[in-house]
C-alpha cells in the first residue's frame, strides 16, 4: 500500500482518482498538482453554457476549496510539472521535487496552435477557463464578425454560442464534412443542418490559408482565396496529449502515455489516466486515446482504486462515450461510428433527430444519437456495452 500518492494534472482524470483514493480509505499524503492556477473545474461547459451565459464560473468547479481541505489534499495550483525522476521516485513541480511512491499522471491534452495564426489579438484557442472568459468577453462586446476554425464537436458548441449572441458567424472546415473524425457525413448532416437553419454559414473542404490584420486580426484567408471579416477567430483544430513534461523520463510515450489494460504505465506503481493516457481496446487490444469526459472520470477512478491494490488490479473496459449540445440539441456517441453496418433505430439522416447503431457485422460496436431522449439513447448506448449480436440487435427492431 503506497504512503505518498501524487496526482498530476488537476482537472476531471485528477480530482476522480483524489475522491477514488479517499472513498477507498487511503489515508496516506496526498498531493493533487495542477499547471492551471484555478480551482479545479470542469471544461466541458466552458464551449457552452459558460459561453452562452447559462452557467457562472462558480457552477463549474469540480470541489469546492473547503473539500480538498476536508479530504486533506495538497494542492500545488498553478505548478506545472516539468520532469519526472522514475529512479529517484520523484516529480520536478516548476523546480522542486515532490517525492512519491504512487504517482497518477492526469495531464489530459492541450489545443492545437497552428504556427503562425497566433500573436494578433482576437485570435484564441478554447481549452481552459482563462481561453473561455476572453472568448466570452469578445462575444459580449461588439466583435460582430467571428469565424471560427475546425468544426469538431468544440468548435460546433462555439459556433452555437457565437449565434446565441447574434453574431454573424462562419465555420471553417478543411474535412469534407463536420464532426468528420468522430462520425460519417451522413450521420453528421443533421447537425449541419442545425447550424445553418440557424444563421452559421458551414464552409467545408477548404483550409485556413493564413490569418491577416495588425495589432488585431481582421480576416481570415482560405485556401481557396475566399477572404472573411474576422473581428474573433477561434481556433478547434484538435488536441495533442500533455505529456512533454516526460520526455526523457524513459516512460513510454506515443500520442500519449502508454499504459497495459489495468492503466498502469511502463513504471511500477505509475498509472496514466483520461486523455494523456494510451491504453488497449478491451475488444481489440489496440491502445487508443479518447477525449471525453466519462472516459477519464472512469479512468481517474480506475486507476486510483489500482494503485491501492496491484494484485487485485482489474482492467479499465468502459466504453467510450461522448455528448456534444448544440442549439439546445444533444448530440451522443458511444463505441464508435466507423464500423461497416449502419442502421437506423429511429429517424434517419433526412430527419431532425435520429438513433441509429453500427456494427462490424457481428456485433454492435456504436451507437450514435441526434436529439431525441436520454432514455433511448441509453438503450442502445447498452447494445455496445454488452456487445449484442448485431443480427439480434437489428431484428429485436424490425
Ligand atoms: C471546451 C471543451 C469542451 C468539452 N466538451 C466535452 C463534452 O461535451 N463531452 C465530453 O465527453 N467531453 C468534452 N470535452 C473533453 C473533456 O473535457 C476531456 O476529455 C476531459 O476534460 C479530460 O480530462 P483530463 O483530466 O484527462 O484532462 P484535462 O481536462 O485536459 O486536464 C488536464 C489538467 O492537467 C493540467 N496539466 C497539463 N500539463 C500539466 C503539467 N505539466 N503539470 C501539471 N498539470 C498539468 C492542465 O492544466 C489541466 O488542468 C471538452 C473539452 C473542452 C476543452
Amino acid at each position: 500500500m503506497p504512503s505518498n500518492i501524487a496526482v498530476v494534472g488537476a482537472s476531471v482524470a485528477g480530482v476522480e482518482a483524489v475522491l477514488a483514493l479517499r472513498g477507498a480509505g487511503y489515508d496516506g499524503r496526498l498531493t493533487l498538482v495542477g499547471a492551471d492556477p484555478e480551482l479545479p473545474y470542469n471544461p466541458t461547459p466552458l464551449s457552452k453554457e459558460l459561453l452562452t451565459g447559462d452557467m457562472e464560473e462558480d457552477d463549474i468547479r469540480l470541489l469546492p476549496e473547503e473539500e480538498f481541505e476536508n479530504l486533506d489534499v495538497g494542492l500545488r495550483l498553478g505548478r506545472p510539472a516539468k520532469g519526472l525522476d522514475l529512479a529517484e521516485r520523484r516529480v520536478d513541480v516548476d523546480g522542486s521535487p515532490l517525492p512519491y511512491d504512487g504517482l497518477i499522471i492526469a495531464t489530459g491534452s492541450r489545443a492545437v496552435r497552428p504556427r503562425g495564426w497566433f500573436g494578433r489579438e482576437g485570435v484564441h484557442t478554447l481549452r481552459t477557463l482563462d481561453d473561455a472568459r476572453r472568448v466570452h468577453e469578445a462575444m459580449t462586446q461588439g466583435r460582430p464578425s467571428v469565424v471560427v476554425v475546425g468544426a469538431g464537436f468544440i468548435g460546433c458548441e462555439i459556433a452555437a454560442a457565437a449565434r446565441h449572441h447574434g453574431l454573424d458567424v462562419t465555420l471553417v472546415e478543411a474535412a469534407a464534412s463536420p464532426l468528420l473524425r468522430a462520425v460519417p457525413a451522413a450521420l453528421a448532416a443533421p447537425v449541419v443542418r442545425l447550424q445553418e437553419a440557424r444563421g452559421v454559414r458551414v464552409v467545408c473542404g477548404v483550409g485556413v490559408a493564413r490569418l491577416l490584420g495588425g495589432i488585431r486580426v481582421d480576416k481570415v484567408e482560405l485556401t481557396d482565396g475566399t477572404l472573411l471579416d474576422a473581428d474573433l477567430v477561434v481556433v478547434g483544430v484538435g488536441a495533442v496529449p500533455a505529456t512533454d513534461w516526460l520526455d526523457g523520463s524513459g516512460l513510454s510515450v506515443e500520442d500519449g502515455v502508454i499504459t497495459d489494460a489495468t492503466l498502469r504505465t511502463t513504471a511500477p506503481g505509475v498509472y496514466a489516466v483520461g486523455d494523456a493516457a494510451r491504453w488497449p481496446h478491451p475488444a481489440t487490444g489496440d491502445p487508443i486515446r479518447v477525449e471525453h469526459w466519462t472516459n477519464a472520470r472512469e479512468q481517474g477512478r480506475r486507476a486510483a482504486l489500482n494503485l491501492l491494490d496491484p494484485r487485485a488490479a482489474q482492467p479499465y473496459t468502459g466504453v467510450p462515450y461522448v455528448w456534444s449540445d448544440q442549439f439546445g440539441q444533444r448530440f451522443q456517441l458511444a463505441g464508435t461510428a466507423h464500423a461497416k453496418h449502419l442502421h437506423f433505430l429511429d429517424g434517419g439522416p433526412d430527419d431532425e433527430s435520429y438513433l441509429a447503431v453500427l456494427g462490424d457485422g457481428e456485433t454492435v460496436v456504436g451507437a450514435v444519437g441526434f436529439g431525441g431522449t436520454p432514455r433511448q439513447f441509453n438503450k442502445a448506448r447498452r447494445l455496445v456495452a454488452d456487445g449484442t449480436a448485431w443480427a439480434e440487435a437489428v431484428s429485436r427492431h424490425e
